[in-house]
């Protein structure tokens, strides 16, 4: 038999990194067993869906590396609306469901619940297909439902406690339930890898598998993802976007190999290693199903040792969205032709190892490119205290005639400026780097007054002394 999971967003919003990690699990799966990998888009939801979603989760995907025209799909569930009528009226002719006409307030009454399930009232009344009569599904009375989980072992669910649930609704359209079992059985799927969200719904999905005379997929319900109060990450609280990540500037690499440690680890007390280890170690029956901490601060620091192992000439690469802005990603604050290619490769050995998502990349460099730096005046009040102007025009006389234009010169004559002050080094370059970047904190300061060169440094830290006047 050969393995056949799939995946299968519904495109209502930015993809989610819950939606990654089980995607990129089934498609190590599938490689895993020599099995297949089925993208279908569940967009039957039609108040909901957007067209630009489908692209997003197509893009995302692509982007973390399962590409497009290496799966099977994408499916699109709305092109199923005739299996999926079909099946209900299979289950309908079958007697495995029925019409109801009840009301949820008549139902409500009844029960004097508004939490209680299906009462049953239209089980045996025989109402035929009608305006507004939803078709119910026929639970057993009797015996458990057993769903045999990679992951959780054997979850086992009275089928007493089952309510009737609803198949189709009133006008006829199918529900999630029903729709998604036909999709998976239509498309010849053995294995439903998924997010735990969806446990409450196997029992009743297993039962369909039955009733539609199909043998069941084995199930692996992979653990939600919480955020650090255990919430279950939410789109209206916690950043779970993807697409928000890779826009910061997480690199693909970075992304899924944390993804995959959610509820997994490699051997070895590894925690970064190369995709072809993750292929090759990871094992869904290993998956822990407890819930798994999105750790964002993890993941950054990840991505900052990601970003450091690049070779330089990839680093330059990888930051060009950054520096140039694109359909996702704001521009820089330079204009395009006053970018410097060669500046920036000679100063991105220097933010490699000091930044830890791409976009962090852009207030590291821009002194290097706008006119004017970018003062943050909070850094300005920080820096420019009393003997400030002075020392601006002890460093502007020593750097006028200074020769060779290099950082270590460069150094050496501020650290001499400071020293007659009583200043460490450190002391001295602060109303220098404010001077001449706007900020406090940046690249190593006389690497970046050698880039910048000579007019151009002079030229910042006299206007800020006329600023300190
Ligand atoms: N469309 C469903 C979702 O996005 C998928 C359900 C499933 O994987 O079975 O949650």
């Amino acid at each position: 038999m050969t393995v056949r999971v799939r995946f299968a967003p519904s495109p209502t919003g930015m993809f989610h990194v819950g939606g990654a990690r089980s995607a990129l699990q089934n498609w190590i799966y599938a490689k895993q067993q020599g099995g297949v990998f089925v993208l279908r888009i569940e967009d039957t939801d039609a108040a909901r869906n957007k067209p630009e979603w489908t692209e997003g989760i197509l893009s995302a995907l692509d982007w973390i590396g399962i590409s497009r025209g290496s799966y099977e799909g994408p499916y699109f569930q709305s092109s199923y609306a005739a299996e999926h009528r079909a099946a209900a009226q299979r289950l309908h002719d079958a007697g495995r469901a029925y019409y109801c006409d009840c009301t949820r307030e008549a139902v409500q009454a009844r029960t004097g619940s508004q939490y209680a399930g299906y009462d049953g009232y239209c089980r045996d009344r025989g109402l035929g297909p009608g305006e507004g009569r939803a078709l119910r599904f026929r639970t057993p009375d009797e015996g458990e439902t057993v769903v045999v989980d990679l992951i959780r072992g054997e979850p086992t669910f009275e089928n007493r406690l089952i309510e009737d649930f609803v198949i189709a609704r009133g006008d006829g359209s199918p529900v999630f339930l029903l729709a998604n079992v036909v999709d998976d059985l239509t498309m010849g799927i053995t294995h439903v890898i998924r997010a735990e969200e969806h446990l409450p719904n196997t029992p009743k999905q297993q039962l369909l598998w039955d009733a539609l005379g199909v043998k069941p997929p084995v199930w692996a319900h992979v653990p939600v993802v919480v955020n650090e109060k255990r919430q279950k990450l939410s789109k209206r609280r916690d950043k779970v976007a993807l697409e928000a990540y890779r826009d910061e500037g997480y690199l693909a690499d970075a992304m899924r190999n944390y993804l995959m440690l959610l509820g997994w680890a490699p051997s070895g007390d590894r925690e970064i290693v190369p995709w072809s280890v993750i292929e090759e170690e990871f094992r869904l029956t290993e998956v822990n199903p407890s819930p798994a901490f999105f750790d964002e601060k993890k993941l950054r620091a990840f991505n900052g040792e990601y970003i450091r192992a690049l070779p330089v000439d990839e680093f330059v690469a990888a930051c060009q969205p950054w520096l140039t802005g694109t359909d996702t990603i704001a521009p820089p604050p330079w204009q395009p032709e006053e970018f410097d290619a060669e500046a920036f490769a000679r100063v991105a050995p220097l933010a490699q190892t000091r930044i830890a998502v791409l976009s962090e990349i852009v207030p590291n460099v821009d002194f290097l490119f706008v006119a004017d730096p970018l003062t943050d005046e909070a850094a300005w009040a920080k820096a420019m205290k009393e003997g400030a102007a002075e020392l601006l025009d002890a460093a502007i006389a020593g750097y006028e005639g200074l020769e060779p234009w290099d950082a270590d010169a460069l150094k050496s004559t501020l650290e001499a400026v400071g020293a007659e002050r009583g200043l460490k080094l450190g002391k001295a370059q602060a109303p220098v780097r404010v001077a001449v970047t706007g900020r406090t904190v940046g690249l190593p300061l006389f690497e970046s007054l050698e880039v910048l060169g000579r007019e151009r440094t002079l030229a910042r830290l006299r206007a800020a002394r006329v600023r300190l006047v």
